[in-house]
């Protein structure tokens, strides 16, 4: 098991004119308690451009900041009649195939939303309207990388209302056949992953990371999806991979034994990374950051799904809790951002 370091390769760039600053302005500096954790949220507007992964679509998307108490929201700006807004809940997921697709009560979808959640988990942001002119969030990388960068780009404020997380008070476990995924009580967001793949270019890899300042960033966020050659028809026929390529995904050839991209991996041991990623991403949709550990053996977007709505079904297993400065229990939780006058 490993639990840090990369292989010191550099991270391949993410294409710099894809990332249009829209550059609205953001919120105004607020006269705040710099001794309180507060909820945070964007600076100014950013967006990208990029294909989604399964649909193949090509797409806009702008991330702009959001008031206190509106969590993270998407609205697909291509649906007639002013829009339509998606919320990143758990309980708006309803497709869980290859991704973990949100669709409102109007049908309306967005699709790959793990790996934006994951960036905007990684960076404490709790506020955040994602505005998309499609069906999917771009790819980008394959990675979370991209996100972060633009979330970085675009700075981050902090809001006058303490930031919330939800504490998880007892162990819940949903399981389907050799899959397992659990939560248990802990001081910290902390996560390990253990995956078992016959091919030989993955096998088993297992992980932990303590998700605690800045090792979402170093530790998981460059880490790509990943991929079968021989399952790339398949997916195609079930409306899935569309989008995908080795610029997007690590792609282990049909043998099982060698990963195709000519820049082999970012990390060692990737795949479970992006494991990882994934479920940090499907997590965030509790709608606040948790204070609890995950370990998941052979998970993926569906169990995660299940795990959050076992934890919400039982009302003694989680409470509301306002983070503590300073505490081992703010999960990400950074130094109070140093408020500069007008910036
Ligand atoms: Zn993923």
């Amino acid at each position: 098991m490993r639990t840090s370091g990369a292989d010191g390769q550099e991270q391949r760039g993410f294409a710099l004119n894809q990332i249009v600053a829209a550059m609205l302005p953001g919120p105004s500096p607020l006269a705040i308690d710099n001794s309180a954790v507060r909820c945070r949220t964007l600076k100014t507007s950013i967006g990208c451009t990029g294909v989604g992964l399964h649909s193949g679509a090509k797409v806009t998307m702008v991330l702009h900041p959001a008031e206190a108490g509106t969590g993270i929201r998407f609205r697909r700006v291509d649906i007639s009649g002013g829009g339509a807004i998606v919320p990143a809940h758990w309980s708006a997921v309803h497709d869980t195939r290859m991704n973990s697709c949100l669709r409102n009560d109007d049908g309306v979808v967005v699709g790959t939303v793990e790996h934006l959640m994951a960036a905007l988990a990684g960076m404490q942001i709790d506020n955040c309207l994602i505005e998309i002119n499609g069906p999917e969030v771009p790819v980008m990388d394959g990675s979370a990388a991209p996100f972060l960068f633009l979330i970085e780009c675009a700075g981050v404020v902090e809001q006058a209302t303490p930031r919330q997380a939800i504490k998880v008070l007892k162990r819940v476990t949903v399981q389907d056949g050799d899959r397992i995924a659990s939560l248990t009580p802990s001081s910290g967001f902390s996560v390990r992953f253990e995956i078992d793949f016959a091919s030989s270019a993955i096998s088993r890899q297992e992980f932990f990371v303590n998700l605690s300042r800045g090792t979402f960033k170093s530790e998981i966020s460059r880490a790509r999806t990943f991929g079968f050659e021989q399952d790339v028809a398949a997916l195609r026929a079930h409306g899935l991979a569309r989008g995908g390529s080795l610029d997007n995904a690590v792609v282990i050839d049909s043998t099982g034994t060698r990963v195709l991209n000519d820049d082999g991996l970012r990390y060692g041991d990737e795949f479970v990374r992006h494991k990882v990623l994934d479920a940090v991403g499907d997590l965030y949709l509790a709608g606040a950051p948790l204070i609890g550990h995950f370990h998941g053996v052979r998970s993926g977007h569906a169990l995660n799904n299940q795990l959050l709505r076992a934890l919400f079904a039982d009302q003694t297993a989680w409470t509301l809790t306002t983070v503590q400065p300073g505490s081992a229990a703010a999960p990400f939780t950074a130094a109070p951002l140093r408020m500069v006058a007008n910036g």
